[in-house]
């Protein structure tokens, strides 16, 4: 299958990458697979800005006040917030000094509904909400190309593979509708300031990054890749070469700890394991396990696996060797986005062995990037934030034994539904052109037709919560310029709402209901996923960790988008658009001295 099909399927129907489980470790698969002697694309051409950034310092004013050397920016990708309650007892490492030493904001959630990847990570790096920033999925219904649009695909950018890496498509921040912090702290310095993210997503690490980062990197291809948006690092060549991805060919993933050591059972309840594994550990990375080289489900086990978050760290930990990250006279900044974490969650489920051992060894690898840092640019010399771009839900199966009501929303259902209805109108059929995620688009004119239709539009709506799983369904109108409301559902519907981008219909599903683009009668594919407005999706951690931090637990309801406004205020810059606030609680607070000589 081509990329651009691929692309265009993935993320299409369903909100929350609970998409067909099998399309995604495809393009997981197929994106990672190598394909080095069908090389096509030159090497990626070597720019200049960041390495001769680094030589030439930029000017300081005088009296320059006190400012972090480094930014760092965490995200772990699907990390819900009560991880840290359940696991924390068993960290000892990274996860464990960010807890204890940091400022700890525990009721932090996405006010919104739209809680996919994209989403989360653009409303991380701008500090504003989706109603603002425009990044409403990780792909919405184009209306004007009549097809499904990634979040990140730019048809003016090209993409580069890194060590011969194949790579296709072009991507950038382009549809991102305001500048990034990382952006606004560049553009405002006035002094050096590189801007370097890494994930195993393109979205992830282009969202982090903002509209022209010195270097955006992610996996693709059977190896790294970027986009001529972009700057290109020559040691991510040579790291990469080095350090192919199939050097894990063959590797197993045990457990780290005894195992009564581990919360619920051995094989999650419902869990869908990738291609060539059982529902238990061991888990070895051998492919289908019939040969001795690394075949497409290697790399969808690889990315499933917590041999991803360490090569993600190796990666980074050279990017801050070979750039002297922090190093500048001005502020860097570097962003890592853990993909595994989500992948591993979609296949086993929040409640699971396989999560539970993910964050254990995370907790390594963070204890071990901190160290590096603490080495090279100075314990206190640094600011982390750790946050998630989203959470997740159980797993309907699992959620079922509790005696909740839980199931699996079959979008399919839904459109045959509203098909059905206007049967009796005259409307032209098919009168539904997509539904992505749970985002409902109608074909071209059909809703301006329904709105003066007040029979058809009541016969579609009632048609819709019908439907198994619905627990209600918003039109656009209703969710335009976020009107005040007291219903928190409406409200976090309208926080990821912007026209022209989101469906005419968005659909609700019911509290424990998985939406899937899946017909009723297909076995799912995957074990669960996210992209709903209900506190297990919404709610992550937030952690901030370093220079101008002051320690402590937090109570208070806040936002992923206050992170960025926090970021801003402790360098000094000001975002001209946000919808978060500063965590002004977490900041230190610096003594007035008693004579101020301030001029008055
Ligand atoms: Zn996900």
């Amino acid at each position: 299958m081509k990329d651009a099909q691929l692309r265009a399927k993935i993320p299409v129907f369903q909100r929350g990458e609970t998409s067909m489980m099998r399309t995604r470790f495809i393009l997981v698969a197929a994106a990672l697979m190598l394909a080095p002697e069908a090389r096509t694309q030159a090497p990626p051409k070597a720019v200049p800005p960041a390495p001769a950034r680094a030589a030439k310092p930029g000017p300081q004013p005088a009296n320059v006040p006190g400012h972090p050397k480094l930014v760092v920016m965490i995200v772990v990708d699907q990390m819900r917030a009560d991880y840290v309650d359940k696991f924390r007892g068993q960290w000892t490492g990274g996860l464990k000094r960010l807890v204890e030493q940091g400022a700890w904001f525990r009721e932090a959630a996405y006010p919104y509904a739209a809680t996919e990847t994209c989403v989360g990570h653009a409303t991380i790096s701008t500090g504003a909400l989706p109603a603002t920033h425009g990044i409403v999925a990780n792909a919405w219904w184009d209306r004007e190309a009549q097809k499904m649009m990634a979040c990140t695909t730019d048809p003016k950018a090209k993409n580069a593979g890194y060590a011969g890496t194949a790579a296709k498509g072009g991507d950038s921040a382009w549809r991102l509708r305001v500048p990034t912090f990382t952006d606004e702290l560049r553009f405002q310095s006035g002094a050096a300031t590189r801007v370097v993210t890494f994930s195993l997503k393109a979205r992830a690490a282009i969202m982090l990054g903002g509209h022209k980062a010195d270097a955006a990197t992610w996996a693709d291809g059977g190896g790294w890749v970027t986009s001529n948006a972009f700057g290109t690092l020559p040691f991510i060549d040579d790291f990469v070469k080095a350090h192919p991805i199939k050097d894990d060919y063959g590797k197993t993933w045990t457990l780290s700890l005894s195992s009564s050591a581990y919360l619920y059972d051995d094989k999650a309840t419902g869990a869908v394991a990738p291609e060539g594994w059982d529902l238990s550990f061991p888990h070895p990375l051998r492919g289908k396990g019939a040969g001795s080289e690394p075949d497409t489900e290697f790399y969808g086990q690889w990315a499933t696996s917590p041999f991803a978050d360490t090569y993600l760290t190796k990666l980074t930990e050279n990017a801050i060797d070979q750039l002297g990250l922090g190093k500048s006279g001005g502020i860097d900044y570097l962003g890592v986005s853990y993909s595994s974490p989500d992948y591993v969650g979609h296949a086993f489920g929040p409640r699971s062995w396989e999560i539970q051992d993910t964050y254990v060894r995370l907790d390594k690898d963070l204890e071990e990037l901190f160290k590096h840092l603490d080495a090279k640019v100075g314990a206190g010399n640094y600011v982390v934030a750790l946050s998630a771009d989203h959470g997740v839900v159980p797993v309907p199966e699992d959620m079922q034994k509790t005696g909740a009501d839980a199931g699996v929303l079959h979008m399919p259902e839904v459109q045959q539904k509203v098909e059905d209805a206007l049967k009796a109108f005259a409307y032209t059929a098919p009168a539904v052109a997509q539904i992505a995620s749970t985002d409902l688009y109608f074909s071209a004119g059909t809703y301006d037709k329904l709105k003066t239709d007040p029979a058809a539009m009541k016969a579609v709506l009632d048609a819709i919560r019908s439907v198994p799983g619905v627990a209600d369904v918003y039109r656009a109108e209703e969710l335009v310029d976020r009107p005040a409301t007291k219903s928190p559902i409406r409200s976090a519907e309208a926080a990821s709402f912007f026209a022209g981008r989101s469906g005419d219909l968005l659909i609700v599903p019911k509290p424990y209901w998985l939406s899937s683009s899946a017909p009723a009668d297909k076995k799912r594919d995957y074990g669960t996923g996210h992209g709903t407005p209900y506190y297990y999706d919404q709610r992550v951690p937030i952690i901030f960790l370093g220079w101008g931090i002051q320690r402590g637990e937090y109570f208070g309801e806040v936002t992923p988008a206050d992170i960025a406004p926090t970021l801003a205020s402790l360098c000094g810059i000001t975002l001209a658009t946000r919808d978060g606030r500063v965590l002004s609680e977490a900041l230190l607070k610096k003594a007035i001295p008693e004579k101020s000589t301030a001029v008055q």
